[in-house]
Parts: C-alpha cells; sequence; structure tokens
C-alpha cells in the first residue's frame, strides 16, 4: 500500500529545535511536518544546535519520516517584490537557507511578495533578481514559490506570474513551487474541477516542478483574495473535494501539509489548540467527522 506523505505546521522552538518539532509531528500522527526556524513575523534567529539536530534526524529515520518531506517556511515578512528592503531580504534567505541546510532540509517555501503599488511587472522583475541572488550560493535546498491568493498586492495569485518569476531564475533545479488549496481557491481558481485545474498548472507551470501541496479548507467563497484558512472539512472548499486533492494519484509523491487554525477551548484567543491530530485522522479514514472541533475541546481539556 502506498503511504500518504501527510503532515503539518508545528513550532521550531529554541530550546528543543528539531527535536520538538519531529515530536510534535509525531503526536499527530503524522509522517512529515512543516515549520518556521524562529519567529514567522520577525527574522531574530537563534544558531541551529548540532546535537538537537542529530537527535532529530535519528528520531525521524525511526520513525519513518523522510527528511526530504520535511519543509521550512520562510518569513513572511519577507518581500523580495519591494527592492526598498530586498538586500535584507536576499541576505536573510542566504542564512535562512544555510540553516535549511544544517538542519538537512531541502525545502524552503516562500511567498513571492507583494508590489505593494508598483506593478506585478517591477514586483516580478524584483523577484527574480533577488532570487538569482539568493541562490548564488552552492547549496541545493531548493526554494518553492507558493500561489497566492491576492490578498492586497500580492504576486503569485495565478500560474502565470509563477511561471514568470520561475522563467527568470537561472538555476532551474533550485526552484520550485508550492500550491496552497485555501490560497488558490481564493485566487479564483475553481477546485470542485481539480483534475482541470491540475491540467492548467501542468501546461504553466509543469507538475514537476510541484514539490508541496497546502492543504487547507477556505473561510471565503471562490474567487474572495481573502486568505483565511478553515478546518478541514469545515469551509466552502469541503471535506470530500480537500480528500480528492489529497489522495490524487498524481500528487502521491508529494508531501501535504496542514496549516489549518487552532481550534479555541472557550471562544477566546488565549487558549487554542492544534486541530491537526484530528484532521490526519479524518483523512486517514477517509471519512469527515462533524464533532470534531467538540472532540479537539474535549481531548485538550
Ligand atoms: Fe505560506
Ligand atoms: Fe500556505
Ligand atoms: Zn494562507
Amino acid at each position: 500500500m502506498e503511504k500518504l506523505i501527510i503532515g503539518q505546521h508545528v513550532s521550531f522552538k529554541n530550546n528543543t529545535q528539531l527535536v520538538g518539532s519531529v515530536k510534535e509531528a509525531l503526536s499527530y500522527q503524522a509522517n512529515t511536518f512543516m515549520f518556521y526556524t524562529g519567529a514567522p513575523q520577525n527574522t531574530a534567529r537563534k544558531e541551529i544546535n548540532l546535537e538537537l539536530t542529530k537527535e532529530g534526524q535519528e528520531m525521524m529515520q525511526e520513525n519513518g519520516i523522510d527528511i526530504h518531506h520535511a519543509i521550512v517556511h520562510a518569513p513572511y515578512i519577507v518581500n523580495l517584490a519591494n527592492s526598498a528592503n530586498s538586500d535584507f531580504g536576499i541576505r536573510f534567505l542566504k542564512e535562512e537557507i544555510k540553516r535549511c541546510e544544517q538542519l538537512g532540509i531541502s525545502k524552503i517555501v516562500l511567498h513571492p511578495g507583494s508590489h505593494v503599488g508598483i506593478g506585478i511587472e517591477e514586483g516580478i522583475k524584483n523577484i527574480i533578481e533577488a532570487l538569482n541572488h539568493v541562490l548564488e550560493d552552492s547549496s541545493d535546498v531548493q526554494v518553492l514559490l507558493e500561489t497566492m491568493a491576492g490578498k492586497g498586492t500580492e504576486i503569485g495569485s495565478c500560474f502565470e506570474e509563477i511561471k514568470s518569476i520561475m522563467s527568470g531564475i537561472q538555476k532551474k533545479t533550485r526552484i520550485g513551487v508550492c500550491l496552497d488549496t485555501c490560497h488558490i481557491h481564493d485566487a479564483g481558481y475553481d477546485i470542485t474541477n481539480f483534475d482541470e485545474v491540475l491540467e492548467k498548472f501542468d501546461q504553466i507551470i509543469g507538475l514537476k516542478n510541484l514539490k508541496c501541496v497546502h492543504i487547507n479548507d477556505s473561510k471565503n467563497v471562490i474567487a474572495s483574495h481573502k486568505d483565511r484558512h478553515e478546518n478541514i472539512g469545515y469551509g466552502t472548499i469541503g471535506f470530500d473535494q480537500l480528500l480528492k486533492i489529497i489522495y490524487h494519484e498524481k500528487l502521491k509523491d508529494v508531501p501535504k501539509i496542514l496549516e489549518t487554525p487552532y481550534v479555541s477551548i472557550d471562544g477566546g484567543k488565549d487558549r487554542t489548540y492544534p486541530p491537526y491530530k484530528f484532521e490526519i485522522e479524518m483523512i486517514r479514514n477517509k471519512k469527515f467527522n462533524p464533532n470534531m472541533i467538540e472532540e479537539i475541546r474535549e481531548y485538550y481539556k
């Protein structure tokens, strides 16, 4: 039986680093994971601890987690489309790629950026120039451009824009794509006909460049350009549709990562708990659980 490659966003804490991330993933019965190497909203980063890395890698091996399925996400404040701060962005991403190497991780997801008024074309030019600098090093780590919802002035909300960026990258083997289901739905792709969307992706970008899929339901209707994730089966995309994507034959070797919202215990923002153990269970059972939210509350109470 072939194995579904499924995981979720996990934390990467200064004191436990990779060991903590692997343990968290295992606690959800996942066989992969994605994390920020520090806070997503800033670029303060601790040095990678070699002992924790070794221990984490061993733990992955013992539990059948292929390190090539694990993924780092670049902090979302890096904006290569806006030339004003791209020197900083380039420097930071180069260091981030080094951290990936130290951890043994081969893929880093990046939001292409927002043009903040200078226009899509200029924005794309900036991204290409900056990324070519980032990729000057001799590393093998791949940068995966994420498909975006098109919120504000975000670049990358259609396959053509992603393709334009890729076309300008000199080191083709260093660039790939991460498809986010909530984002493409919010961007206007009708994923009730996912085969057609995938066909389009293949024609424009090439399916072989698809290295990661973010599995999220959406709080908003198609083409809303909102980018608000919802728990699996609780949003406008729906469980059956997401299941078709998760188990799609053409995507079977691509890691699937959940980035769904934490569930609030009391309706407030202070006590929220991860839905992943429960979502992965639903996905493995191929059966929607309409009581999931209550069960999560009960479990973490
Ligand atoms: Fe992202
Ligand atoms: Fe995403
Ligand atoms: Zn998102």
